[in-house]
């Protein structure tokens, strides 16, 4: 059987009543008209206010996407994931703020992540953040492109640094890693310094800091190869998270309505090549660069199973991390828990409303990724088939 068509070790957590509601959820998730009314219904800041509209979301789509609105919630899910080898991140989703104010309460609540993850390191060995969470993109985006800011601007620029330090320092303090997630291109090159610097500040003895490389910009390879030329020449540990990237249509339409090259690969055979160049590269070198692979998909996934053989590292270094979202591809997840891998599903956590932008994204990944919701529905029916024989 191939490694992850294994419906019964990849839905051993789900009783029956839950597999049977993630069916009727891909289901609907399939139609994409249905999905396309659901978003649009969704965006309507009223809309979780119409009676009904909450629970049925919260037993649908919230259920099978997100950990719960608190972190309490999410700490059962991941102490329960744990029993089936896999662990967890918690993911703060609530998104879009804009005040300095907010940006410090998201600094808050990242600080307080890191402390229930150091007392709970085999659920929780990772604690992530979006720098946009804490500031503002356009800063970003001039610092990283070098243009003119004002006094304010420079103010803001060195609260995001502070923000940065502070928790980055208390991972290093706490002994947790610290993931930075990547986002569109512009203010990215801004964040990649910062996180560069954390790494050369935290990453001395062992992996503290860790960024993530987006592998659908043509340019991530050669830009691995010269951040691991410069770990090797002032000796510093790296830690990347390795993705293909989320923002390919907002990245194109950007580049074309303001007239500059897209940093887009020209397919997705080309992401998929560099994607499974970088694990490779990572794992050959895996003495000074840490991995957390962030993928749906079976064949880098499986490849980099091959490539642990190959360079003969045993499957549970502390190294190496696999990693999906909650609520997808369990077939991969429980399957490398199953057979020892260290495995880590991002497990968002919020209000409901709050989590809306979220859900919607996910619900319209998983009508436009070909072949993953049909791929996530002939699991179940297999599971729930077996059930029934059994
Ligand atoms: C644990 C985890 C953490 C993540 N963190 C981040 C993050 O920090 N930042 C971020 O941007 N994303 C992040 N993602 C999302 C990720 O980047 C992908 O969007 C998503 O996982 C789908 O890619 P895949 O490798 O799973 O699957 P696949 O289905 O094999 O790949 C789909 C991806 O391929 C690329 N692609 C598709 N068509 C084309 C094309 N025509 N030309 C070029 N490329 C194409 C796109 O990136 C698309 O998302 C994360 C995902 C996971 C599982």
């Amino acid at each position: 059987m191939p490694l992850f068509d294994d419906a019964q070790t990849a839905f051993e957590s789900k009783s029956d009543k839950d597999l049977k509601k993630a069916h009727m959820l891909f289901k609907l998730i399939a139609n994409p008209t249905l999905t396309k009314m659901g978003t649009w219904m969704f965006k309507i800041p009223f809309a979780t206010n119409i009676p009904l509209v909450k629970p049925v979301i919260r037993n649908t789509i919230y259920k099978q996407f997100v950990g719960g609105e608190t972190t309490a919630e999410c700490l059962k899910v991941a102490k329960e994931l744990y029993k089936y080898g896999v662990s967890s991140i918690m993911d703060y989703s609530v998104e879009g703020q804009e005040s300095e104010a907010e940006f410090d309460s998201v600094k808050e609540e990242i600080l307080r992540l890191i402390k229930i993850a150091k007392d709970n390191p085999n659920e929780l060995p990772f604690v992530v953040f979006k720098p946009t969470g804490f500031g503002r993109k356009d800063i970003y985006e001039k610092v990283g492109k070098n243009l003119p800011m004002t006094d304010e601007e420079k103010q803001k620029w060195q609260a995001i640094r502070n923000r940065f330090d502070e928790v980055c320092k208390s991972g290093f303090e706490k002994d947790v890693t610290i993931m930075i997630d990547a986002e569109e291109s512009w203010m990215q090159d801004a964040a990649d310094d910062l996180a560069d610097e954390m790494m050369q500040k935290y990453n001395k003895e062992r992996c503290i800091v860790c960024n993530t490389l987006q592998m659908y910009r043509h340019d991530r390879l050669d830009y691995l190869k010269k951040m691991f030329e410069k770990a090797e020449r002032e000796n510093y540990l790296l830690g990347y998270k390795v993705v293909r990237g989320a923002y390919m249509e907002k990245e194109r339409e950007r580049a074309e309505a303001e007239n500059y090259p897209s940093p887009i690969q020209p397919d997705k055979a080309s992401t998929d090549r560099d994607y499974n160049l970088a694990l490779e590269f990572i794992v050959e070198n895996n003495y000074r660069i840490s991995l957390f692979a962030g993928t749906h998909n079976e064949y880098s996934s499986e490849l980099l199973t091959e490539l642990m053989r190959k360079y003969n590292i045993p499957s549970n270094i502390h190294k190496i991390w696999f990693g999906q979202l909650y609520g997808m591809s369990d077939n991969i997840s429980f399957k490398l828990g199953n057979m020892g891998y260290n495995i880590a599903k991002y497990l968002p956590y919020g209000p409901i409303k709050e989590v809306m932008p979220y859900l919607i994204r996910r619900a319209q990944e998983n009508t436009s990724v070909a072949g993953q919701t049909g791929r996530e529905l002939s699991l179940i029916e297999k599971e729930i088939k077996r059930r029934k024989q059994a």
